[in-house]
């Protein structure tokens, strides 16, 4: 019989399988315009614009079948282990952004493809009468920054004395904006709690950072989710060499940027960077625009704002300022818990506020039915990753195998929440599987049925970067 399947999210992580990229694109990193295109003409080669909604929401989704207790009393999958099961459906709420009017669908299952880092900010909290309402200016979002054109951005920007709150891409690309609308005659300040190994390229000391972190070598350096006795030795004996890599990538970054005369030298590891996908990249010209005053680099472990602006801890004065832009990242867990109706359904997909999100494989929140997520488990190029997933989530809607019964799911999860406690410090809830891509595509090509060694000869087994192309076939 005909199954439905509701895919809710049209970003890479909805659409994807392989698809080559036209030969005009040799950059090895494709700007938005690239990636735009690619992606259109990935919907357009397979037919897909005509399965797509555009201006719909999902309002919320509402699982009807079997009983909440029932679900959680199974000790497989949907009490089967089948994606698609006879006990239940998924009711679909929409409503149409434009004339607000609401339709529902039923699907058989539902893929969650709503994106981590959008929709949600993260905002942060702030005593009472010491948040943005206390403050005479404007205080907005990255998002919201994001969502203007290049000249509406720049219009918005100029003139004003801005302070941008946070250390990543957003941040970064954000400061450099208003540094070069603004000058130094208003220059912008960049408020930060933690420095971080941010880069300029991905080439410490000339070598491509693909031979140190994203080939099997290094993932012998590390101790893996489920590894064996013998791995879990080699990878204590190799720690030395762990560390000596990291070493190598951070003197590599501090030779190409001047961390050191402006006090940004991280107290973390590169490594520690790396396995919680936190690296972005600096714009060129970034200290460029700090030498000559443009940019103001502010460590500040707290602020609150004030009518003048904001006062970060320790200062005597207020910093004075028009604008906040708060780019503090976003609350991807909560977009995934909001649109579920059920309350036990919520708490089940976030789990325990000191573990990561419960997703088997990355995919599957083991005590939900018929459900599968794409794009919250991140990495450090998520269009591989989603493609990858997006294959292993076809093979197991077309049956291809089956899933575990929900304690080994959730046994899986944990060994990837020690995984993520042991190498990512503060940031372990993030779900990267950044510096353990190939380790993880292994149990995707197992499951599949793939041989997951997809290189000629032992030596390029053990040392060429993996990477897309190596999963393109069977
Ligand atoms: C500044 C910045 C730089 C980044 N740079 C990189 C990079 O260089 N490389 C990289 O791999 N990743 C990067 N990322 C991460 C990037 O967000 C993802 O790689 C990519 O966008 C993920 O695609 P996605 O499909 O999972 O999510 P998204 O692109 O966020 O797409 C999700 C879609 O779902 C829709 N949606 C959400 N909720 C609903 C709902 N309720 N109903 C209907 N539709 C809904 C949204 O409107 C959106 O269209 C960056 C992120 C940021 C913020």
């Amino acid at each position: 019989m005909e199954k439905k399947v509701g895919i809710i999210g049209a970003g890479i992580s909805g659409l994807l399988a392989y698809f080559p990229w036209p030969d005009s694109v040799t950059e090895e990193f494709p700007n938005q315009h690239q990636v735009l295109d690619y992606v259109h003409s990935y919907a357009t080669h397979f037919d897909l614009i005509k399965h797509i909604k555009f201006n719909t929401k999902v309002v919320g989704i509402d699982f009807e079948g079997s009983s909440n207790q029932e679900t959680q009393s199974c000790s497989i999958w949907d009490g089967n282990g089948e994606p698609f099961s006879s006990r239940g459906k998924w009711k679909v709420q929409v409503e149409d952004t434009q004339s607000y009017s609401s339709k529902t669908y039923q699907v058989d299952f539902v893929i969650l493809c709503v994106g981590r880092f959008s929709d949600v900010p993260n905002i942060p909290e702030f005593p009472p009468n010491k948040g943005p309402e206390a403050f005479h200016g404007k205080v907005i979002h990255s998002m919201d920054y994001a969502a203007k054109d290049y000249v509406s951005a720049v219009e918005y920007v100029k003139g004003k004395r801005v302070v941008v709150v946070g250390l990543l891409k957003s941040a970064l690309d954000i400061a450099m904006e208003c540094s070069i609308a603004n000058g130094v005659e208003n220059p912008c300040t960049v408020l930060y709690k933690t420095a971080h190994w941010n880069v300029l390229d991905y080439l410490p000391w000339g070598l491509p950072l693909g031979y140190l972190y994203l080939n099997r070598f290094s993932e012998l350096l590390v101790h893996k989710p489920g590894e064996g006795f013998l791995l879990s030795l080699v990878a204590t004996m190799l720690s030395p060499v762990r560390w000596a890599f990291s070493k190598f990538v951070e003197t590599g970054i501090k030779r190409k940027l001047p961390l050191r005369k402006y006090g940004m030298v991280p107290n973390h590891s590169f490594h520690q960077e790396i396995n919680a996908c936190l690296i972005s990249t600096v714009p060129k010209n970034f200290y460029d625009k700090v030498e000559e005053g443009s940019i103001k680099l502010k460590k500040s472990l707290s602020f609150s704002f004030c009518k003048e602006g904001v006062m970060v801890e320790g200062d005597d004065a207020p910093l004075e300022t028009d604008l906040v832009i708060l780019a503090t990242g976003f609350r991807g867990d909560k977009k995934l818990k909001d649109i579920l109706v059920s309350q036990t359904f919520k708490d089940n997909m976030v789990g325990s506020h000191n573990a990561i999100v419960p997703l088997y494989r990355g995919c599957i929140p083991p005590r939900i039915p018929q459900l599968a997520v794409i794009g919250f488990s991140e990495s450090l190029a998520n269009l591989y990753t989603s493609e990858i997933r997006c294959r292993w989530l076809a093979e197991l809607l077309d049956g291809t195998f089956k899933l575990p019964s929900i304690k080994e799911m959730e046994k899986e999860v944990s060994k990837w929440d020690a995984y993520m406690k042991q190498y990512c410090g503060p940031y372990y809830r993030r779900s990267c599987i950044g510096a353990l891509h190939i380790w993880y595509n292994d149990q995707l090509c197992k499951d599949m049925g793939w041989n997951p060694r997809r290189k000629k000869g032992l030596l390029a087994e053990l040392f060429q970067p993996y990477g897309p192309m190596d999963y393109v076939s069977p």
